[in-house]
Parts: C-alpha cells; structure tokens; sequence
C-alpha cells in the first residue's frame, strides 16, 4: 500500500515488502541487492523520502512531494539524509594520532553523523549506494549495528552482496531487485521522449537493466553494439574480421559484453533449446541458425571471453582482446 506519490520502475517484490511493513516495524538496516542498473538505489531514495516526509499518513510508502522534508530531500540539503557512494574507507592508521582520512565520505564520517540526533525531530537515513567497505571501514559501522540509534535507518544497495563482510550482512535485512521487464524499461524510455521503436530496442540491449538502456540511447552505443554483433557473427563462421569499430579502449566493454551475451545465448540455445528466453532477444532467429557446437566447447569460449575482459582491464591493446576472443570463437578444425 503506498499513500500519495512513489515513483519507481518495476521492484515488484520491494514493493510489496515495505507497502505491507507497517511503519513501526521498519528495521535499522536494509540491504537492497539485484543487478545494476535496475533502481536499487532511486528505490532507497525514494523510501527515503517517504520516511521523512511531513505529511501524515498510513502507509510506510509514499510522500507528498511538496512539504518542507519532500523540498530538502529534492534538493539534497535534507540534514538528516546522508548519501554515500563509491569507496567507502578510513585511511591506515596514522600512527598515534589514529586515523588520517583523505576521502569525503569515510566509515568515520558516517559513524560520526550516526551518532547525531535528528534534525527534524524524525528519522534519520543513511543511502549506501554501492559502497565498497574497507575492513575497516565495516568495522567502524559494526559499531553502528551493535547499539543502533532509535531513530536511524541504513540503507545499503549492491549489485555485489557477496562483497559485503558476512558481519554487515548478516545484521541487514535483506530485500532483492530483479531485472526490470523489457516492456517496463521501453515505458520508461518513451515517458522520456525516446521514440517508441528506439525505446524497444534500448531496452532489449539493457537486458533488464534501465542504466544501460539509457546509455544505450544517450551515447550511440548502439554502434559498438551493431559492430560487435557482426563481428561475433563473422568470428563465429570463422571469416576474418575487422574489429576495429568496438575493438577500441572507450567501447572495448560494451563489445566484450555484447559478445559474451551472444555466445551465452547461443550455449543455453543448445542446453535447454527454446526453454530459455535468450538475452540478446533481438538476435533471437540469427543464434537460432547458429550451427551446432559442442556445449562444453562453448562453456569454454564463455570463459575465454571472461578471461579477456580481465585482461582488457590490464594494459594490453583492444586488438589483441579481440584476437584472443577471436580465437574462442573461431570454428574448430
Ligand atoms: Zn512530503
């Protein structure tokens, strides 16, 4: 149940999970997990919010968009929100003087601010978004869990719970973000003026997730992607190819991961036939015509192009990723 405004895409479960909490129930410690890109954090923010907007009402869900906690939070000058992003850490100890911060945001800094009272006389919430803790810094916020202050709520996102000390997990309620349906990204999509044909097939390429659709439409990614999608194509027959319109240092990664969709799909084709939707669904009738390869062959090519994208992120040139990719997927004699 939401009373007035609560603008989200998708989040099924998370909303059916906080509209049936009943105000008094919420917890200290949320941890709001799923792939990226799918509104974990503009969830948070959102939840946010309705905990510190000032119009009464019934449901934990929900503001009114036009109180004074409503304004603040728009605006990011509420005092009793606190948003984080990024590393999250205290610096090495600084010999007897304790701890010498250098970043903006450290574990410290939050501790600090959790041990303030509310400035509104209300909640106080804390937006982790995608925070990658230091052991330190989790430490320093085990402190927070141990004796949590009445009125704080933390609000942890990560597209990589698995990162998190089992000790911060463990003390985190933990509610999951699926990927968004391809219908409710293109809605999103067109509400933003994307032309409805376009909308569609950013949103196939984001393959659940609204952050990539977007980019998919802002940045002409949809050239790398056509270039990689030839490409794999042609390695595929074993033609050679010239990889020189993704094969580059700015959309190397959006090649790579293009290409790892489709030799996935063409894996799962084999394994489970039409059973399984295919990511790329888009390519859906080309993998279909694929010819038939032994699955463990390509498990390995999968891996190969897993191995590359590590490798990408060290110094070697875009064109030898490619060749090694080139390599996996070459037909075998
Ligand atoms: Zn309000």
């Amino acid at each position: 149940m939401i009373t007035g405004s609560f603008d989200v895409v998708g989040a099924v479960g998370p909303l059916r999970f906080f509209g049936h909490l009943a105000p008094r129930a919420l917890s200290h410690g949320y941890l709001m997990s799923g792939p990226a890109g799918v509104g974990k954090k503009t969830f948070a923010l959102r939840l946010a919010q309705s905990l510190l907007c000032v119009t009464p009402k019934a449901t934990l869900l929900g503001y009114c968009n036009h109180c004074s906690g409503c304004t603040r939070v728009a605006a990011r000058t509420h005092p009793d929100l606190y948003v984080a992003e990024g590393q999250l850490k205290i610096g090495d100890r600084d010999g007897a003087t304790g701890f010498h911060e250098t970043d903006e945001s450290s574990a410290r800094d939050i501790v600090r601010q959790l041990s303030l009272h509310s400035y509104a006389g209300g909640k106080r919430v804390f937006v982790l978004g995608d925070v990658d803790f230091t052991r330190e810094a989790a430490n320093a916020l085990l402190k927070f869990f141990e004796e949590p202050p009445a009125d704080v709520v933390l609000l942890v996102t990560s597209a990589q719970p698995g990162r998190l000390l089992a000790t911060i997990r463990s003390r985190l309620i933990e509610v999951t973000f699926g990927r968004l349906r391809v219908e409710e990204i293109a809605a999103v999509l067109e509400r933003n003026g994307a032309d409805p044909d376009e909308a569609r097939r950013a949103a196939t390429v984001g393959n659940g997730s609204l952050t990539r659709a977007k980019a998919f439409l802002d940045e002409g990614e949809g050239a790398t992607r056509d270039a990689a999608v030839d490409w794999f194509f042609a390695a595929v027959d074993g033609r050679e190819v010239d990889h020189s319109q993704w094969a580059t240092r700015a959309a190397l990664e959006d090649g790579l991961d293009t290409i790892k969709t489709l030799t996935r799909d063409w894996l799962v084709l084999q394994l489970a036939g039409s059973a399984v939707p295919l990511l790329a669904s888009d390519q859906t009738t080309a993998i279909e015509r694929l010819p038939k390869r032994d699955p463990l062959v390509l498990a390995r090519a999968l891996a190969a192009i897993g191995d590359a994208e590590r490798i990408a992120r060290t110094n070697v040139t875009p064109a030898l990723v490619a060749g090694l990719v080139r390599m996996a997927l070459a037909p075998t004699k």
